[in-house]
């Protein structure tokens, strides 16, 4: 029977540590396990999914949810999802009514705290929700937040430690774009 699983949060809150978990425990079930990720984040590694603690776990990269479709497994682990935004709910859905299970991890939110859409609709679906927090970097208590040190209004640039930080909700800045504030 088709299973989804979501693990999300803030940057820094061990997402991808915890998709490779599940990842190895899948393959060491007998499981054909794929990990997969979008081609955008090269951050650590081309092509492999790299947690932050240095463990890794090979991986494919696509370019569109669509690409998902033509991979046979039992289950597929997607890293970075919210960086799949077009059309990549009907896919899972599409692969859960194949009887895979798959596992997404993904922020939930973007640097300016402003849902990522396909994210929400995927929880929405899943089976089971983790949501991870951070250590905030201003006073050490749990971080749900990410906060964009650099100046860029885009909703997604590619970086890591010191153009990001785990913040929690006292210590994040609102610098959320004007028309995404509730009126
Ligand atoms: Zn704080």
């Amino acid at each position: 029977m088709g299973r989804l699983d979501v693990i999300t949060g803030p940057m820094f809150s061990g997402k991808t540590t915890e998709l490779l978990r599940r990842l190895q425990a899948a393959q060491q079930t007998g499981s054909v396990v794929v990990a997969v990720k979008p081609r955008i984040d090269t951050r650590y590694h081309p092509t492999d999914l790299v947690a932050h603690t240095g463990e890794s776990f090979p991986a494919r990269c696509i370019d569109a949810p669509a690409e998902l479709l033509k991979i046979e497994a039992d289950v597929i682990g997607l890293d970075e999802a919210h960086f799949l935004r077009e059309n990549l709910i009907a896919v899972i859905v599409e692969l859960l009514d194949r009887g895979c299970h798959v596992i997404c991890a993904g922020l939930d939110r973007t640097s300016f705290h402003v849902p990522f859409d396909e994210m929400g609709r995927l929880m929405c679906e899943a089976n089971t929700v983790v949501k991870l927090t951070a250590r905030c970097s201003v006073c050490g208590e749990p971080a749900t937040h990410t906060q964009r040190l650099i100046d860029d209004e885009r909703d997604i640039v590619i970086g890591g430690e010191g153009m990001f930080e785990p913040r929690c909700r006292t210590h994040r800045l609102d610098e959320t774009p004007r028309d995404d504030r509730p009126s």
